[in-house]
């Protein structure tokens, strides 16, 4: 780090975080910014529903409230007609890169995920959102959020605008959530490759069935936008209160659910049949592998881990005589095939098991959706969310 910053105003920022519209400090901020927002965006969000505005002022400072009160505060850096002077805020141009924002800041940056380098700082945190090509290059930084929760905890408060899943919550007229229509925005979202479902929840087809068969105090589908990120969390409850939330992946797999009961307690004719012809749930050892068959057919899905850096599984379709030993000596069997699958590292070439993991195929990603669907009642996700895990 060289010279310590010749002007730091975060304060001035961080001390409105979560403050009230009204508050006199944030009230200052908004005079600051300019005496009239040039764009006033208003949506609300989500079901319970919350109010989100975007104040934007021609300065490039920006102010977005969540049910009125400050959520986060943007400074605008890009060079288009409205920006920040970054040097009058923290003192560093607004070319900067993000070694330069170390410098200003005083810190090394973290990063949520691999893209979104923060910096934590009293009472808040500071993201900064570079262009496609990167942090090193001056020229590239677009703007920079002040928040208070920590940035990939919770969805970032921009995203509440994202073009790839922000529209997708469906109303009657009389406001109240339309739930067919919503799966169905839902479902050509997901068909239109915007959304991907998550198959450890419930499927967005299954959802309707299982809410009618009352079997099911809520019942939840998740899909993640490709786009933002964040996890649409829709559900259907008993008491006929559909939620709708975008979550952040940490807060989505915290979320709970019952069992889903077995399909022939609820599935139509041909929901079943559907059934009896996907991948099934046959027997499972905790932590190791996972038996699922699809007809007549067995399939091992093997987890293997190296030096913590590589944990991941294999898909082994039984030959003959591996069926034969299993139908002999059951788990015994399977447990012994996992660990040589484990032990003879599998995820290089030399492997024998290297050209047999159907996951390495192309047809990997679709096998990996349709094994997780299979055995999403008997995961750890699955604990999680039925608080087994907890406590
Ligand atoms: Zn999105």
């Amino acid at each position: 780090m060289k010279t310590a910053p010749s002007r730091n105003r975060l304060p001035e920022l961080l001390g409105v975080l979560r403050a009230d519209e009204s508050d006199p400090r944030v009230q200052e901020l908004l005079h600051e910014f300019g005496t009239e927002p040039s764009s006033t965006r208003e949506r609300s969000v989500g079901e319970p529903a919350r109010q989100v505005r975007r104040l934007r002022y021609r300065s490039g400072g920006e102010i977005i409230l969540h049910d009125g009160a400050v959520a986060g505060v943007v400074l605008h850096v890009a060079h288009d007609a409205r920006h920040v002077r970054l040097a009058e805020w923290i003192g560093t141009g607004n070319r900067a890169t993000l070694d330069d924002l170390e410098t200003a800041l005083g810190r090394k940056a973290s990063f949520a995920g691999l893209r979104t380098p923060y910096f934590a700082v009293d009472r808040g945190f500071v993201t900064a959102v570079f262009a496609p090509d990167g942090w090193n290059m001056p020229g590239n930084l677009l703007r920079l959020t002040i928040t208070a929760d920590q940035p990939g905890l919770v969805p970032a408060p921009e995203d509440d605008d994202c073009p790839g899943c922000s529209d997708l919550l469906r109303r009657s007229a009389s406001g109240a959530v339309d739930v067919e229509a919503t799966v169905e925005a839902l479902s050509t979202a997901a068909a239109a490759g915007a959304l991907k479902e998550d198959a450890h929840w419930v499927r967005l087809d299954d959802l309707l069935p299982l809410q009618a068969s009352g079997l099911m105090e809520r019942a939840e589908s998740q899909l993640r936008c490709l786009r933002c990120a964040r996890t649409v969390c829709f559900t259907l409850t008993r008491d006929g209160r559909p939620e709708f939330q975008y979550c952040s992946f940490d807060q989505a797999r915290r979320r709970h659910m019952s069992p889903v009961p077995p399909v022939e307690q609820w599935g139509d004719a041909t929901r079943l049949a559907a059934e009896e012809q996907g991948m099934r749930y046959v027997a499972h050892a905790a932590g190791s592998w996972f038996l699922v068959r699809k007809g007549e057919d067995l399939y091992l899905d093997a987890r293997y881990s190296y030096s913590g850096l590589i944990d991941s599984s294999a898909l082994i379709h039984l030959n003959p005589s591996e069926v034969r030993l299993y139908r002999k000596s059951g788990h015994t069997f399977l447990s012994r095939l996992a660990a040589a699958i484990h032990n003879s590292a599998p995820y290089q070439k030399e492997s024998p098991y290297f050209a047999r993991d159907l996951y390495r195929r192309p047809e990997g990603a679709r096998l990996r959706d349709e094994v997780s669907g299979a055995i999403a009642e008997h995961t750890w996700i699955a604990q999680q969310r039925r608080g087994d895990g907890e406590r």
